[in-house]
């Protein structure tokens, strides 16, 4: 095979035929994790590259058992052969998913459909040490990762904290303060004998969102994480965003209210003063509803639908705090699907078309239009699935 290795005038290096077949290869992969199980002939659609060109890809892929033929099926015309849809080899890409939050660890290993295998949890005191933390962590991954270690295509390890890509380490972290400079990924890659890719929780919830869930097939999104704390995972032209030092999309942290409350970040006003489950439960208690401060989304929804007025009341302003900092992402980015993740997927459907409307309602007249606000449908399976959608898109080179 002949490769171009000519260099530009400008010093840039024309792309060679090796590099067309790996962005043809990632293409190809891409649409199969976007549209499910799929033809050669649908792929040449998708992907806009002769048939011949999708054979070749195809047959590479399928000798390395990344991919698999299912049953022979009808034309939907009836007419022509029947085709063999194409979808990833059950024991091709095996990833594991090591998924940290305040006070537990989460361990699974699941394979390229998103098939979810095995999966443990373990306490994690919040208050634990680094060389606690890693010790603990690093047992529990060996548990359910260890019989197939130098056999993952790689490993997500999810952290809710601001983590630098660049250095692979965590930056910051208030819900589990000793994780900030730990050495996991170095720690669990020697021991798993297998890439290890550190994330932020929120970021990997949009990757494992564009690989299994509402957002397959979707180049611009947002997946956000209204708990104690706010945070959001921006997918722009199909990749996820990242700036300098892990500090992306500090949405949670955007002003609000200039006479606002003191922040935990130290500024005043943040949108998270308003947004969080903690402000709920905290006005919750002020505000002298049943329940006060603990209280959930889903009780006040409930209370609200069986007629308790201050509890419609504070559903009312928790759902307008919450549209703020969704409209500022229509308003900035032009996004148009939010999907949302935490305590408040579980307040209904009423709450959810009313938090919709609200945002809407908040934003600018010609950027409302289709925006769709969704509750996550990975539920107990969103950590590991995110933590494996992190693996495979570096595994099989694909964007987000
Ligand atoms: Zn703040």
């Amino acid at each position: 095979m002949h490769e171009v290795r000519d260099r530009s005038p400008g010093g840039r290096r024309l792309l060679s035929s090796t590099d067309v077949g790996n962005t043809n290869r990632a293409l190809l992969l891409q649409a199969l994790a976007d549209h499910g199980p799929s033809s050669r002939a649908d792929l040449a659609r998708l992907i806009r590259v002769p048939r011949a060109t999708v054979s070749t890809i195809v047959n590479g892929l399928l000798a390395a058992g990344a991919l698999e033929e299912d049953e022979p099926q009808a034309p939907v015309d009836g007419i022509g052969k029947p085709s063999r849809p194409l979808w990833f080899g059950r024991d091709a890409a095996l990833c594991g998913a090591v998924s940290i939050d305040a006070g537990a660890v989460e361990v699974a290993l699941v394979d390229a459909r998103g098939e979810i295998r095995s999966r443990s949890e373990h306490a994690l005191p919040s208050s634990a040490s680094q060389s606690e933390i890693e010790l603990l962590v690093t047992a529990a991954a060996a548990e359910v990762l260890g019989p197939h270690a130098g056999n993952l295509a790689g490993v997500g390890l999810l952290a809710p904290a601001l983590c630098d890509h660049e250095v692979g380490t965590v930056v910051a972290c208030t819900v589990v303060p000793g994780l900030v400079g730990t050495h996991l990924p170095a720690l669990l890659g020697d021991a798993l004998d297998a890439p290890v890719f550190l994330e932020q929780d929120v970021r990997a919830l949009a990757v494992g969102e564009r690989w299994f869930g509402a957002a397959r097939g979707c180049e611009h999104f947002a997946a956000l994480q209204l708990g104690v704390g706010v945070g959001a995972g921006i997918v722009l032209t199909g990749h996820l965003l990242n700036g300098r030092g892990g500090y992306t999309a500090q949405l949670g942290h955007t002003c609000v209210n200039v006479n606002g409350e003191l922040c935990s970040c130290g500024l005043r006003g943040c949108w998270e003063t308003v947004a969080s489950t903690r402000w709920l439960r905290a006005e919750s208690a002020r505000r002298g509803i049943t329940g006060g401060r603990s209280t959930t989304p889903r009780r006040l929804a409930r209370r609200a639908e069986a007629g308790d007025l201050a509890a419609a009341e504070l559903l009312a302003d928790y759902i307008d705090n919450v549209s703020i900092g969704i409209a500022s992402l229509v308003q900035l980015l032009s996004l148009q699907l939010f999907i949302l993740h935490g305590e408040i997927v579980h307040a209904g459907e009423m709450m959810r078309r009313q938090l919709e409307q609200r945002v809407i309602e908040r934003s600018l007249p010609a950027l409302s239009e289709g925006v769709h606000v969704v509750f996550s449908e990975l539920g107990q399976g969103s950590g590991p699935l995110a933590g494996a959608a992190v693996a495979l898109t570096r595994h099989f080179g694909v964007t987000v």
